[in-house]
């Protein structure tokens, strides 16, 4: 299918705006800020009064390589609907969306750029502040919102149907969920790892695992889904004294398994541990991802009982949750794995003086997490994994302050 619309260039953003409501006739100064792989993104900013708003447009092809690379832009209305769905629940959590323009793609929403994307924060030895705390709430709100839970059994099949994004998941049923346990052209890994990689694609528990790890992704429609929630994909800083952290980023956004979001970051904070692990900084192996899942637990149950079908009952709520978590392990792992020997790796490990021990470290504990992910009791369990997978707490140098002022400093 091709799409004609236009595709707006910086000299024409503030023409856009104006055709969308915004701002009037003052002087707007354009800047593109686009860094990610797929989307444009500009900020564009009032000269009277400094006043400020980004603007993402999907274009038909993957952004860094052009139109040799098609890719429909219906991922933009994608980002919209997520951005909506979690506005009504979870505001704070996101960047507010002021505009979606369906014909041409194109988002109009706060503007960020007074914050920074965590993982470089975590890579320069920041902390991470509240923000695992908010995904784990992010996650619980939108998923209960969008579940058998939180909808009727109509309003959910509308929402299925509304909210299929096939281009996007083939992506990650590909990158993520195949192509690192096969020969494929897209893989790619230090020599370091190299007997690491060879032993993973012959390990048929593994394999099955993986295909298990890949069924659900593609046929566990739970809810509303982020669908990339990675350290890239959350912005932090302080305004007026307050810390704000903001989950932005939502194209992948489909109807699946609620641990996926989950597993993706906490895929993402092992990784950040085995950085930091190999830098000498202090860590507590697992604390992140213990944080984000007591937040997910506690903000879920205390929406439990808001459930719009009461035939679901509290025992089926602590086995629905067992499984979220046993998922959401295995997502963890899968991530970890293909961060290191599939397409995309991580600046968290490609800018370590020497990536071979972190990446072992990670690549050791990816495979048990998603082998052991349905008999892990608990975070504590998985803590215990980590450090026992070689990423042990360092407890010489200084402890990371994840207050507010320790983020102010950072920044
Ligand atoms: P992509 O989908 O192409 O990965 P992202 O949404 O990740 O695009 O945005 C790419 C980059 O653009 C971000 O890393 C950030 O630097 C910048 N950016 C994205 N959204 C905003 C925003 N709302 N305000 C300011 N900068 C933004
Ligand atoms: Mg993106």
């Amino acid at each position: 299918m091709t799409y004609e619309y236009r595709i707006l260039e910086a000299a024409e953003v503030a023409a856009h705006l104006r055709e969308r409501g915004y701002w009037g006739t003052g002087a707007v100064d354009v800047a593109e800020v686009s860094d990610g792989n797929l989307n444009r993104v500009f900020v564009a900013t009032r000269r009277d009064d400094g006043r400020s708003v980004a603007v993402k447009q999907a274009l038909p092809w993957v952004r860094v390589a052009g139109p040799s690379w098609p890719m429909s832009p219906t991922r933009a209305a994608a980002e919209a609907r997520a951005y909506r769905r979690v506005t009504a629940v979870a505001p704070e959590t996101v960047p507010a969306l002021h505009d979606y323009d369906a014909q041409n793609f194109a988002l109009i929403m706060e503007d960020l750029s007074d914050l920074r994307v965590l993982r470089g924060v975590l890579n320069e030895g920041g902390g991470y502040g509240g923000a695992s705390t908010a995904v784990g709430v992010f996650v619980a709100r939108l998923s209960f919102a969008t579940s058998d839970f939180g909808l009727s059994s109509a309003e959910r099949k509308a929402l299925l149907a509304e909210s299929v994004n096939p281009e996007l998941c083939k992506i990650t049923e590909d990158l993520v969920l195949a192509e690192p346990y096969l020969e494929h052209e897209h893989n790619h890994w230090h020599e370091g790892v190299a007997d690491l990689v060879a032993a993973y694609r012959a390990d048929t528990a593994l394999r099955t695992e993986i295909a298990d790890l890949r069924h659900t992704f593609m046929a566990g429609a739970q809810a509303l889904l982020h669908g990339d929630l990675h350290t890239g994909s959350i912005m932090v800083g302080v305004r007026d004294g307050a810390e704000v952290i903001r989950i932005f980023d939502p194209e992948f956004s489909f109807v699946g398994p609620i641990g996926f979001d989950l597993g993706l970051y906490w895929g993402n904070t092992i990784a950040a541990e085995a950085r930091a692990h190999a830098l000498g900084r202090s860590i507590e192996p697992g604390a992140e991802l213990a944080r984000s899942w007591h937040a997910f637990e506690s903000e879920f149950r205390r929406l439990w009982p808001d459930r719009l079908d009461t035939f679901f009952d509290d025992a089926y709520l602590d086995r629905f949750l067992r499984r979220v978590w046993s998922d959401a392990l295995g997502y963890a792992g899968a991530e970890i794995i293909r961060r290191i020997i599939g397409f995309a790796h991580l600046s968290d490990l490609d800018t370590l003086p020497d990536p071979v021990a972190a990446s072992r470290r990670a690549l050791t504990a990816g495979r048990e997490l998603i082998l052991r992910r349905t008999t892990l009791a608990d975070p504590e369990a998985v803590g215990e994994l980590l450090t026992a997978t070689g990423t042990p707490a360092v407890i010489a140098g200084r402890r990371q302050d994840n207050s507010v002022e320790g983020v102010r400093q950072r920044r």
